[in-house]
């Protein structure tokens, strides 16, 4: 239901005023980053748009205004949706292409929203008219990647979306999305949610305490990233200690081994990984666990830069302060902002599929390079 989502009060109530007041807008973006509810928030908000017979609720989220529209569970829309068959539903990201009728699409790699998924599975399925519920729905998620191409031939129908039809990008950078594109849907904005929302969430769980405080820290709130990022095997939390660790001591001649140990860290837990999220590719997920570590690394050198006045219980590395220290001290201020900055490029790389094999490589013997190591 939607009065049940986690923490994102503001957003849920957005929804449900339009609804008690029937202006429902037909192109929404949901935007905020990974994982903090919008997928799961279009869920519930499309089932209720289905619903045949929709109910009022008492809204724990706003005991304020006392009731909120709610989707029955009963009706045969509901039902269908709960079992993840509704015909009117259709959920677009860009595996998809894979889906595709056309062998050579087949092949490739979806790397963004190609204007031959939005059509075939968005563009041209919204002509039909719905055939259980009254409209159609249609999410569409990582819609930050959706091309220039797509944009544009998905315009027309954001603006008036044929057969009741309504339409939902979820975005985690505006700024990729055209000023057309935006313009012509409602934005609702999901915050992140608090350290301790999280921490609570995960040890309830069993995730050791300790744990759960740096992984809310480095997905800067994303309780979908922690706990997802929490489940992992072999465990990702032994792995970024082990990073740091390696790190902390690491010099020029180790970085090919080290860069294999972390091509091999970054792929270790893909099976795992695909076993919690089916839809995505494990190309995908290993550009994922790279992406991660690359993070995990700025979040050291970006402690490392703040650990002399900051203190070491604010860092996202709070709990290993003697590598962050060590870091600190083989590095200075400068070199670390210089890291930093190389890993943002090894991020560029990962997204764009550049030298998938050499990144860290590239990584480790650009930061050997900061000629300020002092070998002890
Ligand atoms: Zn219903």
């Amino acid at each position: 239901m939607l009065s049940e989502i986690f923490c994102q009060t503001k957003a849920v109530d957005t929804l449900t005023r339009a609804y008690d007041c029937g202006r429902i807008p037909h192109a929404y973006i949901f935007e905020g980053i990974d994982g903090i509810g919008k997928y799961t928030t279009a869920l519930m908000w499309s089932k209720l748009l289905l619903c045949k017979s929709p109910a009022k609720n008492i809204a724990p989220s706003s005991p304020q205004r006392g009731f909120a529209a709610t989707s029955c569970g009963k009706c045969p829309s509901c039902l269908a949706f709960e079992v993840d068959s509704h015909p009117d539903f259709h959920h677009i990201y860009k595996e998809l292409l894979k889906l595709n009728s056309d062998a050579n699409k087949r092949k490739r790699q979806a790397l963004d929203l190609p204007v031959d998924v939005i059509r075939d599975f968005l563009v041209d399925k919204v002509q039909l008219k719905p055939s259980l519920s009254e409209s159609k729905i249609f999410i569409v998620s990582e819609a930050e990647k959706l091309n220039t191409e797509s944009q544009n031939l998905l315009l027309k129908t954001l603006e008036e979306p044929p057969n009741k039809s309504f339409i939902i990008l979820l975005c985690t950078k505006l700024d990729n999305l055209l000023p057309t594109t935006k313009s012509r849907c409602q934005i609702v904005h999901f915050g992140p949610l608090d350290e301790e929302k999280i921490i609570e969430y995960l040890t309830e769980k069993d995730v050791n305490k300790q744990e759960a405080k740096f992984w809310a820290r480095l997905t800067g709130g994303s309780i979908g990233q922690a706990d997802l990022f929490s489940k992992l095997a072999p465990s990702f939390y032994g792995i970024k200690k082990e990073l740091l660790d390696r790190f902390s001591k690491f010099q020029s001649a180790d970085a090919v081994d080290f860069a294999q140990w972390l091509n091999s860290a970054s792929s270790a837990p893909s099976e795992s990984w695909q076993k919690l999220k089916g839809d995505t590719s494990k190309s995908d997920l290993t550009r994922q666990a790279k992406r991660a570590i690359v993070s995990i690394l700025i979040s050291a050198f970006t402690d490392a830069m703040k650990i002399s006045f900051a203190g070491a219980e604010k860092m996202t590395n709070f709990d290993q302060p003697q590598q962050i220290k060590r870091l600190a001290e083989r590095f200075g201020p400068e070199a670390c902002a210089g890291i930093i900055e190389l890993c943002y490029e090894t991020v560029r790389f990962i997204d764009a599929s550049v030298n998938e094999k050499l990144v860290f490589e590239h990584l480790l013997l650009n930061c050997a390079d900061y000629d300020i190591i002092k070998i002890s």
